[in-house]
């Protein structure tokens, strides 16, 4: 396992729609990703994480439910789509490859998706609240759309003095240089 370089806004992999996955060709290959890809997202405290982010154009995304005193759920989603959505909800979001960019982004409150899970079945999700969020946030970047662009255009001109000062430092920011290789302390 190995946490993976997260790409930021700006790289064009970000705003491009990723390729459907064949999950019998990507199938050996898979479990490395996703644990890869679990891995990249804990390190930096995410709640999700697609695909297209660390660099893979695949329609896929890794998802992790945080609860008080229980582990983790996590959670993969391959050929995501939503089928049904419901209500309104106006919350903040970030996303990791806009490290420290926060903004109020107008989503469903409820969602009904179809996927493939880790093991290529078929599963159907009902979610709401944060879980409903990530979803859609996830299959947003797999369709090639950051979140900044979910915003009105008042709001995304009053970020962009901010996006362009962030913009400079994420160039240098590699999250893959968090591997430890050694136990020196
Ligand atoms: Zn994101």
């Amino acid at each position: 396992m190995a946490i993976r370089r997260i790409c930021k806004y700006g790289e064009p992999i970000l705003e491009r729609k990723t390729r459907k996955v064949d999950f019998d060709a990507v199938k050996k290959t898979l479990p490395a990703l996703l644990a890869d890809m679990f891995e990249t997202m804990e390190a930096v405290g995410g709640a999700g994480l697609a695909a297209n982010q660390v660099g893979v154009d695949l329609r896929l995304a890794v998802i992790s439910i945080k609860r008080e005193d229980e582990p983790p759920v996590n959670i993969v989603i391959l050929n995501p789509e939503i089928t049904e959505k419901s209500g309104v909800s106006h919350e903040e979001e970030g996303c990791l490859s806009f490290p420290g960019l926060f903004a109020k982004v107008r989503r469903a409150a409820k969602v009904k998706v179809r996927a493939l899970n880790e093991k290529g079945l078929p599963i159907e999700i009902n979610a709401e609240g944060l879980f409903a969020k990530a979803l859609q946030h996830e299959i947003d970047h797999l369709d090639g759309l950051v979140f900044v662009s979910r915003l009105p255009l008042m709001s995304r001109l009053k970020l962009k003095p901010a996006l362009l000062g962030l913009k400079k430092k994420w160039k240098k920011m590699d999250e893959s240089r968090l591997n430890k290789t050694d136990n020196a302390s």
